[in-house]
């Protein structure tokens, strides 16, 4: 295979395993729907969902309307769910397309009815009711008038009702709780005025694994089907594997005598003479500055800091501990290698953000490298040889 200089690697077997570990985890009969939004958090929209769909979500979440004809021009005819708000101009190709929208405001139901009825289709629709998130989706106290509505619009088949809650990962289920408070009586209202929905879904990763009772009968699953724990939940259910590991090679290395600055503004100087390994990695890869003297990578199974501060391009780290280290070893930024790992939630602490963000901002020049054993089920374990299943640019 081709070497390259900075790549992730995203293993599709440990997407599976997260994906029946969780499934099992669920109330009997609940639908999965798999959120490939930000390009599947960085794992790589289009590759990602279509082993997904594989696997058997029932629907794809995705943010936005480019990100829902990204999957269709990839051919994935899987029902796909634009959680997000819907702007004007993204109508027509919605309802051409027919990708489900959420509706969070009369006027979009209002265009949505009016593209419909000129294309002369049905089209489903879901809608959210906001519970306590205050960031899209009607109030509940108008809820009742806007779905009488909407579920008078000739075009709109409205399938779904959905809320998505504040504080899943909170120590206390107060807000949760209420939340579901705050939706059942919605459902309830609607019930009474004739109104049911097919499909009902609240839950994130976070609340779906911690509570049962948030599983209604769809749950909306991102980051657990990335095997990350975003707030220590997840270890207690069940054993989550990672999917993606982010490497790169050592691309340059010299020996320097103690007192040496290191990197722009000199934020570190060697207290010993060092062997300095400089990396193809920096910030505009996804390699947070933050991370600047800060990070461990690792070398030949060996954790190695990084000194001096982050550039765009390059990072620069202390090897002179792991002396058989040489120009074009592999390097892990994220993931395992041998006894030690780094987890995209560790990078995230050390520079107070969360993991979501992590991998969602890998970038561009990060090619991703799609891997599967799946083949090789009869194999020892610890003997396949890695399934190679593609790369995309
Ligand atoms: C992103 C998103 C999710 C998925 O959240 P995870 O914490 O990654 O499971 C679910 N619902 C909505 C509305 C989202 O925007």
């Amino acid at each position: 295979m081709k070497r390259n200089r900075l790549w992730a690697e995203v293993d599709l077997d440990a997407l599976k395993h997260n994906f029946t570990q969780i499934k099992n985890l669920l109330t009997p009969g609940t639908e999965v729907m798999a959120i490939v939004k930000a390009n599947a958090y960085g794992h790589g929209a289009v590759p990602v969902t279509k082993a997904l769909v594989d696997y058997g979500v029932d629907m794809l979440g995705v943010g936005d309307s480019s990100e829902a004809l990204e999957l269709r021009r990839a051919d994935i005819t899987a029902p796909i769910l634009i959680l997000g708000a819907l702007i004007e101009d993204e109508v027509p190709r919605v309802v051409h397309e027919g990708i489900t929208p959420c509706i969070h405001s009369r006027d979009i139901a209002r265009l949505l009815q009016d593209e419909a009825a000129r294309q002369n289709v049905m089209l489903d629709v879901h809608v959210n009711v906001d519970t306590g998130m205050s960031r899209l989706g009607i109030s509940p106290r108008n809820a009742i008038e806007m779905l009488k509505e909407i579920a008078a619009m000739p075009n709109l088949k409205m399938r779904g009702l959905m809320t998505h809650f504040s504080s899943a990962g909170a120590v206390s289920r107060n807000t949760i709780n209420q939340q579901l408070v705050n939706y059942h009586q919605v459902v309830a209202e609607a019930r009474r005025n004739g109104i049911r929905f097919d499909i009902q879904h609240a839950a994130n990763s976070t609340a779906a694994l911690r509570m049962s009772t948030t599983h209604l009968n769809m749950v909306r699953l991102g980051i657990a089907l990335y095997g990350i724990d975003p707030s220590g939940f997840f270890t207690d259910v069940t054993t989550l594997k990672p999917v993606l590991s982010f490497k790169t090679r050592i691309i340059y290395l010299k020996t320097v005598p103690p007192g040496t600055p290191i990197g722009y503004d000199r934020t570190f100087t060697t207290y010993r003479e060092t062997r300095v390994a400089t990396l193809p990695v920096g910030y505009n890869d996804g390699y947070p500055f933050l991370l600047s003297n800060k990070a461990r990578v690792l070398v030949r199974g060996s954790r190695a800091p990084v000194i001096g501060g982050i550039t765009m391009d390059y990072t620069m780290i202390d090897v002179t501990d792991i002396p058989a280290t040489s120009v074009g070893d592999e390097i892990t930024l994220i993931g395992k290698d041998g006894y030690s790992s780094v987890t995209a939630s560790e990078l995230a602490n050390l520079t107070g953000t969360i993991p979501y963000e992590i991998t969602c901002q890998l970038g561009k020049r990060v090619r991703r490298i799609y891997f599967s054993n799946e083949q090789h089920n009869g194999a020892a374990e610890g003997e396949k040889p890695r399934q190679f299943a593609g790369i995309s640019d």
